[in-house]
């Protein structure tokens, strides 16, 4: 916990003990390797977010990076929303965007599932990631941060940028809801980060932010999701925002991971309440009310994660 911060007590619904979702970035998905994850989350009652492309890359093969543009490709996706998955954004598509081809995006978006307003994550290479890179950071901790990575981040990043050919803040504004920044190491994501979702009125573009919890391929999630972390978030009461790629490395040889599924499984027997990331951060709000960041809350937050950043290298 951040010093100082209080986290706040959630009274989940159903007499649910605590809350744990998972947002999954796209990168590396086969269609079948989705389909054996998610049927296998839907079975034990997990109904958490999918970040998706709207459009299919021009200029990187195609592989096996799922988008909109591939008709079973959709109604895959379609299937997810339809048992209650959240469709959430990885931006426009998997390379860098101008302003009109994310304007397509959103059109394609909402054209073929709701018009919720919609969870990000940025995609991490994408230029017109919105906030990335060293803008995540403000004052001497952004200096820090590009020492640290040699300035490959510094000002790559120009989503949020007015008058910036890749500029779409103002789209983020009207369609996006939730989008992610920070990444911490316990499962308890609302522990690590007590004052989400926020607002941060340096950062306007964005309407609120969440943070979430290192799990970025099967090595690391299962590591995050073990036993006396499990323990703990019941203890705790707290929420869960696993960040994950299921394209990397839980399914080997047309078998999901082992201590996948046995930890996941655990989880599933312990009360928690299982909903998308939208929801559980409608809930939060919904209870404990608006928040906007403080100066010593930014300060905090940036130092906590730039902190982790150079010591473990998270995402
Ligand atoms: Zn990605």
């Amino acid at each position: 916990m951040l010093d100082g911060f209080r986290t706040p007590r959630i009274v989940w619904p159903e007499g649910r003990r605590f809350a744990f979702t998972i947002f999954d970035d796209p990168d590396l998905q086969s269609d079948s390797d989705g389909a054996m994850v998610y049927d296998f989350l839907a079975d034990l009652g997990f109904r958490t977010t999918r970040g998706i492309w709207p459009l299919g890359p021009t200029d990187v093969p195609a592989g096996v990076h799922g988008h909109c543009e591939q008709p079973l490709h959709v109604a895959w996706l379609r299937s997810l929303r339809e048992r209650g998955f959240e469709l959430g954004l990885h931006n426009a598509r998997m390379q860098t965007s101008p302003r009109n081809v994310t304007i397509r995006a959103f059109e394609t978006y909402r054209r073929l599932f709701d018009q919720e307003a919609i969870t990000l994550a940025n995609h991490m290479d994408n230029g017109d990631a919105i906030y990335w890179g060293s803008a995540r950071l403000s004052g001497w901790r952004k200096l820090v941060y590009n020492l640290a990575t040699r300035g490959k981040n510094r000002n790559r990043f120009h989503g949020h940028e007015q008058g910036h050919e890749l500029f779409w803040g103002d789209i983020c504004r009207r369609e996006i809801g939730y989008a992610r920044n920070f990444v911490f190491r316990a499962l308890n994501t609302l522990a690590a980060c007590p004052v989400m979702p926020y607002h941060d009125a340096t950062r306007p573009w964005v309407n609120q932010w969440y943070a979430s919890s290192e799990g970025g391929e099967c090595a690391s999630f299962v590591e995050t999701i073990r036993e006396e972390q499990q323990d703990r978030l019941e203890e705790e009461g707290g929420a869960a925002i696993l960040y994950t790629h299921f394209g990397k490395g839980f399914v080997q040889d047309g078998r999901l991971d082992t201590h996948f599924r046995e930890r996941m499984k655990r989880i599933a027997r312990r009360g928690g309440w299982f909903v998308p990331v939208r929801t559980v951060l409608d809930t939060i709000r919904q209870q404990r009310g608006e928040h906007t960041l403080s100066n010593s809350e930014r300060a905090r937050l940036e130092r906590k994660w730039l902190l982790l950043k150079l010591s473990h290298g998270t995402s």
